[in-house]
């Protein structure tokens, strides 16, 4: 009788300890209080990328990629809606860990900010009124009304085009509307925004210029040395080899992604 009173008594004391270290060394699921919690700027206007619905909710091939994200490298995401032009400033003074919204890498911004390896090829186009038969590429919008986004990679291509006169608008929506209006020739925006608002019937009136103008790719941008970049790079390699990317991709745009490079 009193062996086993003993050996119970050894049982419960190393089960005790057992929980004890499992405890310690948290094998248990990770607990709310582990999470990091992330804050991601972005500008709801640039749709398909990040869309804003009437009830608040942000959706989107960004949104739903960063969503994916997180969900691999284990963060908890706080999206925060912010203005494309003050992005790559709050980026600069850390206001938040991380942005996404379409946005460009350049040689520019990475003088001042860090960026994810590329998460979209994407590219510049032209966009003009359907009956406008005369702007073609480059070499023909020099002297023209042309509207840009202000911030935006196309707001610096326009800067290289010959005598242009250039509008420049907060949000990219609003320029299309100047171009119906007759106030400006053409529209230099990212082309995969444009496209998407004339297939889906949003856009009437307005036609993209066959040729892009330039070739870019979108990075999820961070602060100088993010603590969190290595991690977002490993996430979007398994995304892209898991079929993860591919699913998101064929959601949005319904088409197969193009190859994208490392760096
Ligand atoms: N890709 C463009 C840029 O980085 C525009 C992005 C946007 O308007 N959200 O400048």
């Amino acid at each position: 009788m009193k062996l086993i009173n003993y050996k119970w008594r050894q049982l419960i004391l190393s089960l005790s300890c057992l929980l004890l270290i499992i405890g310690c060394t948290n094998l248990y699921p990770t607990s709310n209080q582990d999470i990091k919690l992330l804050k991601v700027a972005t500008d709801p206007t640039f749709i398909p990328f990040e869309i804003q619905t009437a009830s608040g909710k942000l959706e989107g091939f960004d949104i739903d990629l960063m969503n994916a994200l997180a969900k691999v490298v284990g963060f908890a995401i706080q999206f925060e809606s912010l203005p494309f032009d003050g992005m790559i400033s709050t980026l600069e003074a850390k206001r938040v860990d991380a942005a996404i919204s379409g946005i460009t890498i350049t040689a520019e911004r990475l003088k001042t900010i860090a960026f994810s390896r590329p998460y979209f090829k994407a590219g510049l186009a032209i966009a003009v009124r359907e009956n406008n038969h005369n702007i073609k590429n480059f070499n023909t919008l020099q002297g023209k009304k042309i509207a840009v986004q202000i911030g935006s990679t196309g707001a610096d291509f326009a800067k290289t085009i010959p005598n242009a006169k250039i509008s420049t608008f907060n949000s990219g929506p609003e320029f299309f509307q100047d171009l119906l209006n007759g106030n400006v020739d053409a529209v230099v925006s990212d082309a995969f925004a444009t496209l998407y608002a004339i297939k889906n019937g949003k856009l009437k009136g307005i036609k993209v210029v066959a040729d892009l103008l330039t070739q870019e790719y979108y990075g999820i941008a961070t602060p100088k040395d993010s603590p969190h970049l290595k991690k977002i790079n490993k996430a979007i390699a398994s995304m892209l080899s898991n079929g993860t990317y591919k699913q998101i991709y064929q959601k949005w745009f319904n088409a197969e992604p193009p190859q994208l490079p490392e760096s």
